[in-house]
């Protein structure tokens, strides 16, 4: 039992903005004041900040992509923060990829207590959750990945929508996924023969009628259909590439009244003709991406310095690795996706990416209604996870952006619109764009808020931080009612939980994926689909059932 005293509370999903009150904790939730005994430890909050935890709508910290990026980036590794093992804290590196264990240390650290692991093959679902496990003090989603999965596409080939519905139904149900991801649509299945899936509506590689706005349609009535908590969750077609707001555009109109999550939408807002004419289309994207009020997105935001790229987008990653002539890495998932891997560098000299680093910012700012846009930074694509009190500090600073916007080059300061924005966020929005927006589009009922039968998962900021940014040291984090972090610093650690979701499905579809899958896939049946005993704390959420108490 604790009590969190005269904190500044900012709780946007109850209304509550920056009021002086108390929270009541007991078994893991918070409950109504008056509910504990007098024996409650209080944690004095007078003068500091007090919020939901943090939730990351989209991150990669699990699976066989990581570790393939750990072992492509040794010096990274060499280079990166150690976690030294003292208490129940197990030893770790943190960096660009950080290993599981550190990966949790560094979420706690700053303040988040969940994530959502946003690329899963079914393929590797079983490795990917036992990561997932080794990942403390956060709890995890994660999605897996459809949109090139040829099952899926050849029932979309046949007309047999219905059937592609119970098969992804099994299919998410196999990886104890939580929904589902759809990366390049067409395109990562195109790049077996080495192609990609640039126009929406032009049949894919391999494929008579299926286009990639047919499985982006598809897949989105899908997710609707079996009322998933979280819908569609959609890496759009020409990732990168100067020109692409168009495609992102025509993507939204593909999607007209449906549901979906668009992810890292940074990547997919720039304008120009090549990468010398490459220049920031926000204004453009946030105008219609604000017009289609079923869209969320997160921003994708790139930093300067290191990063690692990773993403089942095969085609994009050989692009990337012919414009930078960096390592590269490749993978074929057999008949579900694919996997690239490219180490990479933000420099601030650069015009494409000075572009893209005002285009992450440009989405937060220009799109007026934070419950729809959320603090990403793909990580580790566009920047590491453990880097967002920066970006936290660059939106709440105007007059900090424009010192940043000065040390760009002037070719590029003509490309962007930052300069022009004047709006600094509240720290309302913050708690919004951080925790409770990720929170309600994940459907995530007891995540994101502090209300009465939340899950008690709360961070205490300094108001005056002696260390750094305002979101880079919180003063306490808390657990499900476990005080985990203290002074910025992991005092003890407690296990997550995952939410997985079983949809709805008829249970004869295994009749027809089984000798499909003996035919084709190189492992056998039994051993794919991952075995709920598997799991060691799950939680698992009813289709169409948010997961209240
Ligand atoms: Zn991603």
């Amino acid at each position: 039992m604790l009590r969190i005293a005269g904190g500044t509370v900012y709780d946007p999903a109850n209304g509550i903005d920056g009021v002086v009150k108390d929270l009541s904790i007991a078994d893991g939730r918070v409950v109504a004041d008056g509910d504990l005994s007098a024996g409650a430890r209080t944690i004095d909050a007078t003068g500091m900040i007090v919020m939901p935890g943090g939730v990351d709508v989209h991150t990669h910290v699990a699976g066989g992509a990581l570790n393939f990026a750990r072992g492509l980036v040794p010096e990274n590794q060499r280079a990166a923060r150690k976690f030294l093992h003292r208490g129940d804290r197990r030893a770790g590196l943190g960096g660009m990829t950080p290993t599981t264990f550190a990966t949790g240390y560094l979420y706690a650290g700053m303040g988040w207590t969940t994530v959502n692991e946003a690329a899963v093959p079914v393929l590797s679902a079983r490795h990917t959750h036992e990561e997932l496990h080794d990942i403390p003090l956060v709890d995890k989603t994660s999605l897996v990945l459809m949109a090139n999965n040829e099952f899926v596409l050849d029932l979309l080939e046949a007309g047999e929508v219905e059937r592609a519905r119970h098969v992804v139904s099994w299919l998410v149900w196999a990886a104890k996924a939580y929904g589902i991801k759809a990366v390049n649509p067409g395109g990562v299945e195109a790049w077996k023969w080495g192609k990609n899936a640039n126009t929406l509506h032009a049949p894919i590689e391999g494929y008579k009628t299926v286009t990639p706005a047919m499985i982006i349609e598809g897949l989105a009535t899908i997710a609707d259909d079996l009322q998933l908590p979280h819908p569609v969750h959609l890496h759009c077609n020409n990732l990168g590439v100067p020109g692409n707001f168009a495609t992102t555009i025509e993507t939204m109109n593909v999607l007209q009244g449906h549901r979906a999550h668009l992810a890292h939408l940074q990547f997919h807002a720039y304008g120009g003709d090549d990468w010398t004419t490459m220049r920031s289309e926000s204004a453009r994207v946030a105008e219609a991406f604000t017009a289609n009020p079923t869209l969320t997105a997160d921003a994708g935001a790139v930093l300067f310095g290191d990063a690692v790229t990773i993403t089942a987008d095969g085609p994009w990653q050989h692009l990337l690795y012919q414009l930078t002539g960096r390592k590269w890495g490749n993978l074929d998932v057999e008949n579900e996706t694919g996997c690239g891997i490219v180490p990479y560098v933000y420099k601030d000299r650069s015009l494409v990416n000075a572009v893209q680093w005002a285009v992450g910012l440009e989405l937060l700012l220009l799109i007026d209604d934070p419950w729809r846009i959320f603090l990403t930074t793909d990580h580790p694509n566009g920047g590491c996870f453990w880097r967002y009190p920066e970006i936290i500090h660059m939106l709440m600073n105007a007059e900090f952006r424009r010192e940043q916007i000065q040390q760009l080059p002037e070719k590029a300061r003509q490309r962007i619109v930052l300069a022009d924005l004047d709006r600094e966020y509240t720290l309302s929005e913050v708690a919004i764009i951080t925790s409770a927006g990720p929170a309600r589009s994940l459907g995530l009922s007891r995540k994101g808020h502090l209300g009465v039968g939340a899950d008690a998962d709360v961070t205490i900021y300094p108001r005056r931080p002696d260390h750094g940014f305002l979101f880079s040291y919180p003063r306490y984090v808390i657990k499900g009612g476990a005080i985990v972090v203290e002074e910025g610093d992991v005092r003890e650690v407690v296990d997550g939980r995952e939410f997985i979701v079983r949809p709805a499905c008829d249970e004869r579809i295994e009749d027809y994926i089984r000798p499909l899958f003996e035919k084709v896939y190189t492992i056998s049946f039994a051993n794919y689909p991952v075995e709920i005993e598997r799991l060691q704390n799950p939680e698992v959420v009813a289709a169409g059932a948010r997961h209240s108490a």
